[in-house]
């Protein structure tokens, strides 16, 4: 055992005994081990779901009206809006993001139980239009225990997101957060508790990926499996989903192609590709990662671009002036100097960063990159996840759409145009789940996020979300005074 902080597993409305094997959680930025949590065996797996199984059934959430599920979810959203410096700290010493980042990034998460206690509170059921004397009633319930695996990149927006619509529906949730970066989530269940939720409502357990969560993947007794990660972890998960038929939400990879067309101000154009590529270290599902520079504005634009790239304050993330925080492991910075390098041997051109950097000789960071290249590149092609970011040149508003549809990916992708009209027509042409004009990174709680192609299945965020968490039940109640069946009368009438 070591002296460091451990956040245990937050089972059954209370923190339990730490678990015999344990995990170090690492400030990325200076490389010190900050905490330690629970690597959850197989068997306590079990146990956790018997025990939500049982929540489930008792009804105690399941069937609790939905003016109980507003306010529980509702008071979650005032308490952690009254905690959040405390959020911001944890979530920046994690995950090496910048302060400043943290704190709009967190600002926001409240928005999202509000969002889904209002969803709880006002969604209906339907009435069909059932031929013949029948009242047809359709009515969303609960699916059960469901299992949320979550990534590091945003740890407590993304399981918020997952847990708010999933508990507005009225399941019994377990959540396995990242071993990289889980401290926030962990933190999340004495705050439901607070605001009202039942003991065992809310389970969020901790472990390694290929352990803890393919422990609670591969239950029969789970509902629905709800994943934010990369391609390989779901082609890990789909095969026991589809034996045990239940459904996957999966938000996965991007490849984000930000598309500049000559009518937008080189100035503002720079501003947002800085925006849209280096947020979080490029660690972002919707990245831009792929800029497509149309070529009547392609100089003056990568000038400039590399000129206010240079000038991006590497630095601590705690503290406020800090711009471009670290990248989540050693293992990360590896990654982006291979991309870097099998850039170059594929004729690419470095034109700024390009290599490891560290603050006060310490930390896991990437100095921001740009490289030019062609469309079909290794860099063109495959997801960094850091940021190391490609310069594309195209002739023309074809070639753009061309190129950005050239990936196996297709989540976010933004347009930055001045002219409404070709705004329109390339956002109609080019394949992807969320389309941004003149914006970048843009979320709400009501507009739908999920990708298409390797990008995923399904969304979070909006009714699609919440209802993604219901079954539909259809209640067809017959009011007609005749027998249906095996009655001549009623058949010759019917038939003749
Ligand atoms: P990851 O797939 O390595 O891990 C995600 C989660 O899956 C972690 O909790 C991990 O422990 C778990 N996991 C890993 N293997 C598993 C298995 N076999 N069974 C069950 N669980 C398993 O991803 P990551 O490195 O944490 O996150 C980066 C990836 O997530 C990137 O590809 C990124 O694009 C994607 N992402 C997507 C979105 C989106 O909204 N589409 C948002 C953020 C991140």
């Amino acid at each position: 055992m070591s002296n460091l902080p451990h956040k245990s597993n937050w089972i059954d409305g209370s923190h339990q005994q730490p678990t015999h094997q344990q995990i170090h959680i690492i400030n990325p930025a200076t490389e010190e081990k900050i905490a330690t949590i629970d690597s959850t065996p197989l068997e306590a797996v079990n146990s956790i779901i018997a025990s939500s199984l049982q929540n489930f059934s008792s009804g105690v959430w399941s069937k609790a009206n939905a003016s109980t599920r507003f306010g529980v979810l509702s008071k979650a959203a005032s308490l952690l809006r009254s905690r959040l410096p405390e959020f911001i700290d944890l979530e920046t010493q994690q995950t090496g993001r910048p302060i400043r980042e943290m704190r709009a990034q967190l600002a926001r998460i409240p928005e999202w139980l509000e969002y889904f206690a209002s969803l709880a509170r006002t969604h209906e059921g339907r009435v069909t239009p059932f031929k013949g004397p029948v009242v047809n009633t359709l009515t969303r319930l609960a699916l059960g225990v469901v299992v949320q695996i979550t990534p590091w990149n945003h740890p407590l927006l993304i399981a918020t997101k997952k847990i708010a619509a999933a508990l507005a529906a009225g399941n019994s949730v377990i959540v396995k957060p990242s071993e990289s970066a889980p401290l926030s989530v962990l933190e999340m269940g004495k705050l439901f508790k607070e605001a009202g939720l039942p003991d065992g409502t809310l389970q969020i357990v901790s472990g390694y990926g290929r352990e803890t969560g393919k422990f609670l993947c591969e239950s029969p007794f789970v509902s629905k499996i709800d994943l934010t990660g990369g391609l390989a972890t779901y082609e890990a998960i789909a095969p026991t989903a589809s034996k045990n038929m239940v459904p996957i939400t999966a938000e996965l990879g991007g490849k984000a192609p930000v598309c500049f067309f000559p009518s937008m101000p080189i100035e503002k154009g720079v501003k947002a590709a800085l925006f849209a590529s280096f947020i979080a270290s490029g660690q972002t599902c919707v990245t831009g990662s792929r800029l497509l520079i149309h070529s009547d504005i392609y100089d003056e634009f990568v000038k400039l671009l590399v000129e206010r790239t240079k000038a991006l304050r590497i630095g601590n993330p705690v503290d406020d002036k800090t711009q471009i925080g670290a990248v989540i492991s050693r293992t990360s910075v590896e990654r982006c100097s291979a991309f870097v390098s099998r850039a170059i041997s594929e004729g690419g051109n470095v034109l700024c960063g390009g290599e490891p950097t560290s603050v006060n000789g310490k930390g896991f960071f990437f100095a921001p990159t740009l490289i030019e290249t062609k469309c079909g590149s290794d860099l063109a092609c495959n997801e960094v996840f850091g940021p190391v970011i490609a310069l594309i040149k195209c002739q023309s508003e074809e070639e753009i759409i061309k190129v950005a549809n050239a990936t196996s990916f297709a989540l976010g992708v933004s347009v930055w145009t001045n002219d409404f009209s070709q705004a329109h027509r390339v956002a109609e042409r080019i394949d992807a789940g969320i389309v941004w004009i003149n914006g970048h990174h843009l979320n709400d709680p009501s507009s739908p996020w999920g990708g298409f192609k390797e990008s995923g299945l399904g969304k979070e965020n909006g009714i699609e979300a919440f209802e993604s968490y219901t079954k539909v039940k259809s209640t067809v109640i017959n009011y007609g005074q005749e027998p249906t069946w095996f009655d001549d009368e009623v058949e010759n009438a019917r038939y003749g």
